[in-house]
């Protein structure tokens, strides 16, 4: 059997192997010492465990059905009860990222959806719910980017201008206090 690997999780066992879709029993690897989500102390207690039972691809790239066994911690300090974070998969889903990833990878080389939700085993609308955030999450980016358009020009002006000429200009202009924030937001 060829190693399987997943970042972040150890193979405690597996239960089967196929060449479309395989599963197996994991533990997520803590990283660092865990803290309490309301008030940050590292004073905890293990609380219970509970598996969640998650689709992912392999870092070699195969379907596979983890069930992955976590734990939940009490803080001593605040008493506050919560859930381990688990790499790459965000609370209450049934998918990782990085499946959702592929879903959306093969809308994108034209693979209609039933198609799609029939070899990666999920519903149509996990598929459609997939490829919806991934385009309102780009459309968002454009948006962040394009907002400050007059930062932007005289960037864009800065740059073309070859030197310090109309940048020196346009610092006179400006108080002080706001040419130290626009510098930054233009330094990206
Ligand atoms: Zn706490």
């Amino acid at each position: 059997m060829p190693s399987v690997i997943f970042k972040g999780y150890r193979i405690q066992r597996t239960v089967s192997v196929s060449q479309t879709y395989s599963e197996a029993k994991v533990e997520a690897v803590q990283r660092g010492a865990p803290r309490c989500t309301a008030c940050g102390s590292l004073q905890l207690t293990h609380y219970d465990s509970y598996e969640r039972r998650i689709k992912h691809i392999s870092d070699n790239g195969a379907k596979y059905l983890l069930v992955i066994k976590c734990k939940r911690y009490k803080c001593k300090h605040c008493g506050r009860v919560f859930r381990q974070e688990l790499e790459g998969i965000l609370p209450y889903k049934r998918i990782s990222e990085r499946y959702a990833n592929m879903l959306v990878a093969e809308y994108n080389k034209n693979v209609c959806n039933k198609t799609i939700a029939h070899e990666y085993r999920v519903s149509e609308s996990t598929v459609e719910r997939a490829i919806h955030k991934r385009y309102s999450q780009k459309l968002k980016e454009q948006l962040n980017y394009e907002c400050p358009s007059i930062i932007g020009m005289r960037a864009a002006e800065q740059e073309t201008s070859n030197g310090k000429g109309m940048y020196e200009e346009y610092k006179r202009t400006e108080n002080n206090d706001e040419t130290d924030e626009i510098r930054s937001d233009t330094g990206v």
